[in-house]
């Protein structure tokens, strides 16, 4: 074993940065025979030093400068949160010549390019496998052992939170609100929850997972997105009856056009998925990342998507190999952005949808409401209509549930704005996509 030991600092002692100290701490022995010399701790970064907090109070600075600029810290591990102050703290170990690892999704979704600029110049390393997924092994085995195959499409429930809410609504038929109120109690949601119910969260994963499976820089603005907070209780009981439940998903797909030219589409929003799709059984606050590559075909990576321990597992998998490559000599594989593919607009994806409308009960409506369909050429799969009765029990409409073939998101738009204006139609309950059926 090398005699010269690692030197780490942390910064942010949370959910994640506790765990990881624990780790490095508890684990001494075991990882320094892994990586072929010890890691020292060098420093842990926080807003407030104080003693109580679990680490030795002479390890804690709030000068996050200093810290990473000591000569005796080889890996910086970036464990605070948001973008700022993050970067400037990544960006200036980079260029003292640290590796950095860190799980920083919103950061890496937004300043990859920058990011990896400069840890290229200084020749070290930038590993992020925790910042999607958590725990999950996603980022390496697309980075590495995918390396050599074409990745076709990346469909993932990559935040917990929202497949929480959307498990506890399909189990037990509650609403949003209260779905939504129950994963704040048992700490699933936090007090904002916007980041994660209206998909930013996993827009900033898909971001990062597009980047990475077509060798093109997605940013977080490339990808369209939709959040879920529209999600009815109504729309899961058509959902079950179409034999489908209701994830948020974030999608990447390489997409080939009749000449040969590929683009890639990166979205985000809540979509019914057939029951017997491997996501579909994806429940509580747990992820799932399904994979489909020319050669490998399909493969699923399932497992904790958060949480201090889970993320902290990520953390120190990025940590060991980076403290190799120290020790043995070498780096970890570059950004690959060689492909640059041209990112495709939304209006030019094709999906099936599900569209649930309030229609005035009259002879007639039913063909009408199906012309403006046939007129844009988005074809009808199946339509389910029932009748609706005021609180006296009278007859006051039928709901329309009709779910379409393949087609453009731009036809569909199209379709449901002649429907919103159509004179029978009352009211548009719901527009979702339907993926995962190759219809
Ligand atoms: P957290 O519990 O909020 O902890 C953040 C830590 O960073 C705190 O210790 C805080 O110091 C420190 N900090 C924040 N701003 C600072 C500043 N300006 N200067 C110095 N220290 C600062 O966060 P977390 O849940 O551990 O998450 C950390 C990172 O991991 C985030 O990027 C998050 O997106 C990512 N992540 C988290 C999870 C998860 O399950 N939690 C999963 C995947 C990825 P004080 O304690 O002194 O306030």
């Amino acid at each position: 074993m090398s005699e010269k030991p690692i030197g780490v600092a942390v910064l942010g002692l949370g959910n994640v940065g506790t765990e990881v100290v624990r780790i490095i701490e508890n684990s001494a022995d075991d990882l320094a025979a892994r990586i072929g010399a010890p890691l020292e701790l060098r420093g842990v970064g926080v807003r407030k030093v104080a003693k109580g907090r679990g680490v030795s109070v002479d390890l804690l600075t709030d000068d996050i400068e200093a810290l990473v600029s000591r000569d005796d810290v080889d890996i910086v591990i970036e464990l605070m949160g948001p973008v700022e102050p993050a970067r400037k703290a990544i960006m200036a170990a980079l260029e003292k010549g640290k590796s950095v690892v860190t799980a920083n999704k919103a950061l890496m979704a937004q300043s990859t390019g920058e990011l990896a600029q400069a840890a290229e110049k200084a020749r070290v390393d930038l590993y992020f496998e925790a910042a999607v997924a958590g725990a999950i092994p996603v980022i390496r085995p697309l980075t590495q052992s995918l390396a050599g195959d074409v990745v076709l499409r990346v469909a993932g429930i990559v935040n917990g939170t929202t497949n929480y809410i959307l498990s506890a609504m399909s189990e037990t038929g509650a609403d949003y609100a209260d779905a939504l109120a129950e994963a704040g109690v048992l700490g699933y949601a936090e007090a904002d929850p916007t980041a994660d119910v209206e998909g930013y969260d996993a827009a900033a994963k898909a971001a990062i997972l597009a980047s990475i499976a077509f060798h093109t820089r997605v940013t977080a603005d490339d990808v369209y997105r939709e959040g879920m907070t529209k999600v009815s209780a109504a729309d899961f009981e058509s959902a079950k009856a179409l034999g489908c439940t209701i994830k948020l998903l974030a999608i990447c797909e390489r997409l080939t056009t009749g000449k040969g030219k590929q683009r890639v589409s990166a979205r985000v929003y809540p979509a019914l998925v057939p029951l017997d799709h491997p996501l579909a059984s994806v429940n509580g606050a747990f992820n799932a990342v399904f994979v489909e590559a020319e050669a490998a075909g399909e493969l699923m990576f399932y497992g904790r998507g958060a949480g201090g321990a889970p993320t902290a597992s990520a953390v120190m998998g990025d940590v060991v190999m980076a403290a190799r490559n120290r020790v043995q000599g070498g780096r970890g594989p570059r950004e690959s952005k060689y492909a640059k593919l041209p990112i495709a607009s939304i209006g030019a994806i094709e999906t099936r949808y599900y569209v649930s409308m309030n229609v005035a009960d009259k002879p007639g409506v039913l063909s009408s409401v199906a012309a403006e369909f046939g007129k844009r050429e988005v074809s009808i799969a199946e339509v389910r209509q029932e009748g609706m009765e005021d609180e006296s029990g009278q007859r006051s409409g039928a709901r329309i549930v009709v779910v379409t073939h393949r087609a453009t998101d731009e036809a569909l738009s199209e379709t449901v704005a002649a429907l919103a204006d159509h004179e029978a139609v009352q009211s548009i309950n719901s527009v979702l996509r339907m993926e995962g059926t190759s219809k």
